[in-house]
């Protein structure tokens, strides 16, 4: 039966997935997007893993930009980054001016740093594109994934300052996946269980883990400064604060947004979130449960045909997503796709989805962002 079922639904792998279909952009691609037609940029955060993919992509899609201003922290003012054969100089975020003759402003350099910031740049008529949770829950602020709801932000305009805020990395990855099935059955509840990467907490941490690697192997005690505990070979729950309920921050931005994004208030979503020590790309199980029947052939068909989504699903070989098949790739990839036996009628799914969250959970979902004001 499995194998049969493998037979049928072969995996449907993109580029540089093993045995590429579908032709894509690699990410490597370097294209000179420096246009004097283009919109003048500002990167808030350019010294940072985020900000650092913002370059990435801007370039491999050749995002038009007619100027580029890359900001930081007084910390890295002064230093020189090179991009697309030019060297631009990292200017403190906290100068006067840091936003004059910006049309649009990628934020991501933390929540502090936004609500500090984000008004100066969007009173200078700026459009933000901000990547923290500062604005995500703000009603008047639109919270975006082109895939799923393009239409929130249909009323921004470049030219006029406003704010778009990117979802939650964890958010994305998941309604990526689970937005095509909700389009067709409706998901009445969803339970999400995360296996989150050290790329997710930044670039300091993606070197912690590197080095209580080399210290555990070495026998050594290992330097826990991002996290308070061990982190190389060992998993524990998201260091996102808890809060009263018992949820933690990173659990509880997965149910408001999902909520908001699908303009849902009564979707019943449930979220563990968990820290693994992978270095970069997230993985989550999701079981969903639909108000109609979903079979899972369907599932697969609608997945298949879903813009971002690329299915790994071959059971008869055990081959399913994993981060590191996803790191450096746009598309999100979903597996295990199985009927939820303890559900009646074909109303519940279980699903696994790997993706990058610093590039479509991330960077890439803002550059996209970026791309629709340009239409
Ligand atoms: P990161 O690697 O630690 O980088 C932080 C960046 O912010 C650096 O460029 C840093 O500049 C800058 N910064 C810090 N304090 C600043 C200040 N007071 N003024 C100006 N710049 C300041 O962190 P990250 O992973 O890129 O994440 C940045 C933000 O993106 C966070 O809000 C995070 O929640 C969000 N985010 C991250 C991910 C992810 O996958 N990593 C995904 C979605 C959202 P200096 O070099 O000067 O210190």
């Amino acid at each position: 039966m499995q194998a049969a079922a493998a037979a049928v639904h072969r995996p449907h792998l993109l580029g540089a997935y093993p045995g590429g279909g579908r032709a894509r952009r690699p990410s490597s691609t370097v294209r000179m997007a420096l246009r004097e037609d283009g919109p003048s940029v500002a990167i808030v955060g350019a010294t940072g893993a985020v900000g650092q993919e913002f370059l990435r992509v801007i370039s491999s899609r050749g995002f038009p930009y007619r100027s580029l201003r890359l900001l930081a922290s007084e910390r890295s003012a002064g230093k020189r980054l090179p991009f697309e054969g030019q060297e631009y100089t990292v200017q403190d975020l906290a100068a006067p001016g840091a936003f004059d003759g910006v049309d649009i402003a990628l934020f991501s350099a933390g929540g502090g740093v936004s609500r500090a910031h984000a008004p100066a740049a969007v009173a200078s008529g700026a459009v933000v594109v901000d990547n923290s949770s500062a604005f995500r829950m703000d009603p008047e602020v639109p919270l975006v994934i082109p895939e799923v709801n393009p239409e929130a932000m249909a009323h921004v305009r470049l030219g006029k300052g406003a704010i778009v805020a990117n979802p939650n990395c964890s958010t994305i990855i998941c309604l990526m996946a689970a937005t095509p099935l909700h389009r067709h059955a409706k998901v009445v509840r969803m339970v999400v269980s995360t296996y989150q990467a050290a790329s997710g907490a930044g670039a300091a941490a993606m070197e912690e883990l590197k080095l209580q690697t080399q210290e555990v192997l070495a026998g050594k005690a290992p330097t826990c400064n991002i996290f308070s505990q061990q982190y190389a070979f060992n998993i524990f729950s998201h260091n996102a604060p808890i809060v009263e309920n018992g949820y933690n921050e990173e659990e509880m931005k997965m149910v408001k947004e999902t909520r908001k994004i699908w303009n849902d208030k009564d979707v019943k979503v449930t979220a563990t979130c968990i820290r693994v020590p992978v270095m970069r790309a997230h993985a989550e199980s999701v079981n969903l449960q639909f108000e109609k029947p979903l079979d899972e052939d369907t599932a697969r068909e609608i997945l298949r045909a879903a813009e971002g989504v690329t299915i790994i699903d071959d059971r008869a070989s055990n081959r399913f997503p994993t981060p590191l098949e996803v790191s450096d790739k746009d598309d999100v990839a979903v597996g295990r796709i199985r009927q939820d036996l303890s559900q009646d009628d074909n109303k519940g799914l279980d699903i696994f989805v790997c993706g990058d969250q610093i590039r479509k959970g991330a960077a890439l979902n803002a550059v996209q962002i970026a791309e629709m004001l340009l239409k």
